[in-house]
This record gives C-alpha cells, structure tokens and sequence, in this order.
C-alpha cells in the first residue's frame, strides 16, 4: 500500500505538534473501530503524547480479556465536555454522524485528521488519510511504518483484532493477498499465545442471551426470492454485533439484511456474500452506506411494527428488481 506521502508528512507535522490528542471512531465501536484507536493511542503515548480515548457504546466485554484493557484511557464523551485537544483523530468513520453523540466533542479540538477505508467516505476531516484497505488496521500498519515507530507488542495485538475482524476472519471479498504479508509481519511482534488468545475470544463461544437472539433472528427470518435474508429484533439488547452474520452464514443465502432497535433508533446491517450484490446501494435507500458487501444504516424510531414493515418491503422490493 502507498499511502499519500503528502498526507503523510502533513499528518505527521500535526501529531508532532500536539500535545493533547483525542481519538474517536464510529459509535458501537466494532473490531476495527476499537483496534485502530487503541493502536493509534499506543503508538502516540509512545511519542509521549496526552491522549484521551472516546468510545461511544463499546461493548466492554468483549475487550476487558485484553491485559492492557484497563489501562486505556477510554471515555465516554460526556466526561469531557469540558476539555479541549489541539489534534483529533478519527478513524474508521465514513462521516461525522458515525460518530453519533459525541461529534458534539470536534468542535474543541483544533484540527481533524480523519483515517479510514470506506468508499463513501465524506472527506470531513481537515486531513484525509483515506486509503482502500480491508481494514484501517491495516492502513495503520503501512502508516506506523512510515513514521518509523516501534510497533509494541500492544500496538499489534490491536492491528490484528482490527484486520481479523474487519475482513470476518479473512472470508469477506475484502481479504486480498497482501493483508496476509501484513499479518506475517504483525506477528512478530506478539508473544506465541496470543493470536490463539485474540481468536479464542472472538470466535469460540457465544453467551446464552446472544445464542437467544441468533433463535430469535431464525424466528423472524423470511427468504425473499432466491437468496436474500431478511430478519429483525425488536428488543434493544446491545448484543446484536454480528447477528447478520448468522444469517448470512446460512447456505444458499446471497445477502442478509437485519433489522432492530438500537435506543432511539432502528438500525440496519446488510451483508452480501453474493459478490454481485451490492448491498450499498440498498443502504442507501435508507440514507446510509458502507461497502458494496457490508453496509448500515440508521433511522429514527417511531412505530417500530410499522417501520419494520416498511423496510421488509422496500428489501423486498430491491431484490426483486435484479
Ligand atoms: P454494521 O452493520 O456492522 O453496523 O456496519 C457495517 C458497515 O456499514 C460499517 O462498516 C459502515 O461502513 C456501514 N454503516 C453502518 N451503519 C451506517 C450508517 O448509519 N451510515 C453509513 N453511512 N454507513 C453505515
Ligand atoms: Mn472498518
């Protein structure tokens, strides 16, 4: 990967510069989203930086095994409404509304650098370091290296949950060869145990609520004519983090969409293992976006019943067409 060596200058000039950095990623952080600021905020407290973490809905436990966990110096954006940074970074975030609530933090910070790897990404930061990457763990990487750091064991850990999560484990169209020359080289860095540890908590066991849910999404699946899923839960559990993916798993299915309640909104996952589907643009009937096989969307909750009904038909409707 040959990232923009202007960016990259201007990118390192503003870090060199700053004293206070904030990092932020899109809320319900996923793998990536949590990976690449935790191993952005290593690599800055290594430059002896001061940086503050704000994840908006993190699910702790799926991070709290990581020994370092503790010691990150996560927020939520309320505790620091009163501060101000000269630098924030944000990455894995294809606009500022991805970052939900505390976008309302960017107006204190001086400058914004934005890193990531969507397609639809808005360019709103005052830099862009916007790359095609199968992860932005993996546009760190090339970063990092670039800047000549170290990369400690903690740092790698982090590539590694980004990149392994973003590319679902190296099974979605976005794994290309290179990413495993990545993987070659991250792995020197980590002690023999664990990337057997990172894989054992991600992928080895599933809680009962969240097995639960996965029934409950079999309950409400529908197939719409060849192999399109469509599903929903209504309950807001905060466990749904890739519920699609179970459906999507099943055989003969081209793409999964799930649909449910998330607070005050209802959100949509849609997943195409289909390479020629393009689950993006049906996002985008419902003003959201993402990648062609892996997209979101989020609207407003006012009649739930009513609301899935209507998203029910509009997928329908989408797939009928091609
Ligand atoms: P997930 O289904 O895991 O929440 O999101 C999958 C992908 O869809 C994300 O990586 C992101 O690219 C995109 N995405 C999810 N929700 C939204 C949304 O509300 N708006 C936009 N533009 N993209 C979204
Ligand atoms: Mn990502």
């Amino acid at each position: 990967m040959r990232l923009n060596p202007k960016i990259v200058t201007q990118l390192q000039k503003k870090i060199a510069a700053a004293r206070s950095i904030l990092l932020l990623a899109h809320e319900f952080p996923d793998g990536d989203a949590f990976g690449s600021v935790a191993a952005m905020n290593f690599v800055l407290k290594h430059m002896k930086k001061k940086v503050d973490i704000a994840y908006l809905r993190l699910d702790n436990s799926s991070w709290d095994y990581l020994y370092f966990f503790k010691g990150l110096n996560i927020h939520e954006y309320s505790e620091l409404a009163e501060k101000k940074y000269d630098l924030a970074i944000i990455l894995d975030s294809s606009n500022e509304n991805r970052l939900g609530e505390q976008k309302v933090l960017l107006s204190r910070c001086s400058f914004v650098i934005n890193i990531d790897h969507h397609p639809d990404n808005s360019e709103f930061g005052d830099l862009n370091l916007l790359h095609w990457a199968s992860a932005v763990g993996e546009i760190l990487y090339f970063l990092f290296k670039k800047m000549k750091v170290d990369i400690s064991r903690e740092t790698a850990i982090c590539l590694l949950i980004s990149i392994i999560t973003d590319t679902g484990r190296f099974k979605h169209s976005s794994t290309h060869r290179g990413i495993f020359k990545v993987i070659y080289e991250i792995l020197k860095f980590v002690e023999p145990d664990d990337y057997y540890n990172i894989v054992q908590h991600l992928y080895s066991e599933v809680s009962l609520k969240k097995s639960k849910l996965i029934r409950e999404a079999l309950n409400n699946l529908e197939i719409f004519g060849k192999n399109i899923a469509f599903s929903y839960i209504p309950e807001d559990t905060g466990l749904e983090e890739g519920l699609v993916d179970n459906i999507l798993s099943i055989k003969g299915i081209g793409a999964a969409v799930l649909a449910r309640r998330v607070g005050k909104n209802i959100k949509l996952s849609l997943r195409a293992k289909d390479k020629t589907l393009n689950v993006r643009e049906l996002a985008a009937q419902f003003n959201g976006g993402g990648h062609i096989h892996a997209s979101g969307a989020s609207m407003q909750l006012q009649d739930l019943p009513k609301q899935i009904e209507e998203i029910r038909q509009k997928v329908k409707k989408y797939f009928n067409k091609k």
